[in-house]
């Protein structure tokens, strides 16, 4: 059959599935995008706060440099000119100390060196181990470490409780959304090798200067332009390969179905006898979700000075700046499971005395506005047993099969954007019978000096 006759449901109009939608409306491809809610973007989205009419994002979304295929699918849809790109990260201390990581001169892997070594927040022991344990993980094979979680190899690599609390949890648990103690090592070493090692732009990290509805609402216009179709507001309740059944709606058929919904919601809606048939489906009962709390505040003056921070070793992971002034900001904690229970007066409170710590120019400001996101079921928790259980985009009756997108799709990334935009163009490269490594958006090619010194990481990509 050719493209061009080919009917196809995409199922969930988030990142997977407008990325899946697109990339085979644009090959010829006649597909049908069905969501149930009224906007697009999924997970990565907007929301009019009550209380003051005004649009807020969900929680501040970042990509990194590395992120080449959520690149891509921006470019698709005309928006990447809507990031803002930071080049250095500020680590900011209790008491106000900021110690910023810009690359330097230095050729990968060591872009970050001088920025390292002239660190406040480490000592001098530290980042001797710090740096011995880096070396080996740009030597190192992640796939040897999919059944060990990150915090044992950290400690099989002599880095001791400080060391982890101040210097890799931050990054792993932004990262991965999950803590070291968690996280599979695999999951953890991929963003150190991919986000920071492998070249100097990796991990430049690219905010949304609008709305996050603003980022995706194109989407529709793009489909549109390329001969799909849309349908918001379209409730789906069972998948087979070629039917999707919707909430008041008569039976739609196609030659293939794309399922791009998130992992909980696959596991219900794909019909039974296809799920028994299908180990991918079993297999999924092994993922659970692990929560992020976004918090957005207004301060009566200026409070933060850069446009975004790490907090080393409070319970604030990162503050981003949301104004040019200061004062309005937003808080995020990832792993956020203690969170959870809290009240907002209580999370606003924390945050606050966070913020008041950390930043000179709080100590005496006054919050004006509050108001906390809690994403209990923000993302898989990327643990070995749940890497383990990560599905194929195709079982084992390949296209005769619902064809799987989605964040948590086996795609060698945790839970983000990326992955999202990867599973996507996967899911199309599958329907269109063509082969992955073409399909996906290739990684920021190595230099010379990583293909030199780390020809395990450059073998990799
Ligand atoms: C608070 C938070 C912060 C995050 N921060 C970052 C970050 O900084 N960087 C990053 O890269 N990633 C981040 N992520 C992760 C990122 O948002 C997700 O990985 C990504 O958006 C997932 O996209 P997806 O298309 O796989 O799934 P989803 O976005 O969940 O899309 C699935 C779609 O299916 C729809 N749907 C559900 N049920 C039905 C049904 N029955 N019928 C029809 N449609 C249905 C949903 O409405 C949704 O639109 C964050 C996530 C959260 C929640």
């Amino acid at each position: 059959m050719s493209a061009a006759a080919r009917r196809v449901i995409v199922v969930g109009a988030g990142i997977a599935g407008i990325a899946c939608a697109l990339r085979l409306a644009r090959a010829g491809v006649a597909v049908t995008l069905l969501e149930t809610r009224k906007k697009l973007g999924g997970r990565a989205t907007s929301f009019i706060d009550p209380r003051t009419g005004e649009v807020l994002d969900n929680c501040q979304h970042i990509a990194m440099g590395c992120c080449t295929n959520y690149l891509r699918f921006c470019r698709m849809l005309g928006v990447r000119d809507r990031l803002q790109w930071l080049r250095e990260i500020c680590w900011v201390e209790t008491g106000g100390r900021v110690s910023v990581f810009r690359p330097g001169l230095l050729p990968a892997p060591a872009h970050f060196a001088g920025a390292f070594i002239g660190a406040a927040f480490l000592t001098s022991a530290q980042k001797a181990r710090v740096a011995l344990a880096m070396g080996a993980i740009a030597r190192c094979d992640r796939a040897n470490h999919t059944r060990q979680t990150f915090a044992q190899w950290l400690t099989a690599h002599a880095q001791r409780d400080d060391d982890i609390r101040r210097f890799w949890e931050p990054v792993v648990v932004s990262a991965c959304n999950l803590t070291p103690a968690r996280v599979c090592a695999a999951t953890a070493l991929h963003v150190f090798q991919e986000g920071f090692l492998a070249h100097r732009d990796a991990a430049a990290i690219g905010v949304s200067a609008v709305p996050l509805l603003q980022l995706y609402d194109p989407a529709e216009a793009a489909l549109r332009a390329a001969g799909g179709v849309l349908r918001l507001g379209t409730s789906v309740t069972r998948i087979t390969p070629r039917e999707v059944e919707c909430a008041d709606a008569p039976l739609l058929h196609a030659d293939a179905v794309v399922c791009a919904l998130p992992f909980e919601r696959a596991a219900r809606i794909v019909d039974g006898a296809v799920r028994a048939a299908d180990p991918r489906f079993d297999r999924l009962a092994a993922l659970t979700h692990s929560p992020i709390l976004g918090v957005h505040l207004s301060f009566d003056r200026p409070v933060m000075p850069m446009p975004a921070a790490a907090l080393v070793e409070r319970p604030t992971q990162w503050i981003f700046r949301k104004d040019e002034e200061g004062r309005r900001v937003h808080a995020v904690i990832s792993a956020a499971d203690d969170w959870m229970p809290l009240t907002e007066d209580d999370i606003t409170r924390r945050v606050t005395d966070d913020i008041r710590a950390c930043f000179p120019a709080a100590a005496s400001a006054q919050v004006t506005a509050s108001r906390s996101v809690k994403e209990k079921l923000a993302t898989f928790a990327p643990t070995p047993e749940a890497e383990a259980a990560r599905p194929d985009t195709l079982g084992p009756n390949a296209l005769e099969g619902v064809v799987l997108a989605g964040d948590f799709v086996r795609t060698g990334w945790p839970a983000t954007m990326e992955g999202a935009a990867r599973s996507g163009f996967a899911a199309a490269a599958a329907v269109l019978g063509e082969p992955l490594a073409g399909a996906i958006e290739p990684p920021l090619k190595p230099g010379v000096t990583v293909r030199a010194l780390c020809p395990a990481l450059a073998a990799m990509r």
